[in-house]
């Protein structure tokens, strides 16, 4: 089963996660002859800085995530679509994911890091 995203006939980049990598790469292509279709497993956007003051009790959970689509509510060229990827075809050009496969012509994977704890276990 296919992820519905409408056909049209520009290039579709797909972009996996809306971290600042995929969150900016997507705003910077708004006036783009392409179709962009960001796939996060969230529905919001983390601002990781403040993650802190959240964990302190400094500020609300919802002043760090803002809603993905809120934030592309104006951009007519972009697409959201929550799930996660699961594989990458890149001989097929297809992603499978848990809503379904999608094809692509360009893939951007902003998908972040994971904490190097040097082997540290106390410390994760
Ligand atoms: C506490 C803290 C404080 C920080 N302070 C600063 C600072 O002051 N200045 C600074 O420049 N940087 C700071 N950073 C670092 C900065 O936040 C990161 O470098 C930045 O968020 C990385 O962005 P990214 O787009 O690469 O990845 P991320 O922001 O990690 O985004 C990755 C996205 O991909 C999604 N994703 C991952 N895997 C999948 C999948 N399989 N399918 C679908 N979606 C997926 C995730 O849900 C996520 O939304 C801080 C980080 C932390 C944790």
């Amino acid at each position: 089963m296919y992820i519905n995203v409408p056909e049209v006939k520009v290039p579709r980049i797909v972009v996996i996660g809306c971290g600042f990598g995929g969150l900016e790469l997507a705003k910077q292509l708004s006036k783009a002859p392409v179709q962009i279709v960001l796939l996060d497993k969230n529905n919001y956007h983390t601002f990781q800085p403040l993650l802190y003051q959240v964990s302190t009790a400094g500020l609300e959970a919802d002043s760090i995530a803002y809603p993905i689509r809120k934030i592309f509510k104006r951009q007519a060229n972009f697409h959201f679509r929550m799930g996660e990827v699961q594989q990458i075809v890149s001989a097929e050009n297809k992603l499978l994911t848990s809503i379904g496969e999608l094809k692509y012509d360009y893939l951007v994977i902003a998908t972040g890091s994971t904490t190097n704890y040097f082997g540290i276990k106390e410390f994760e």
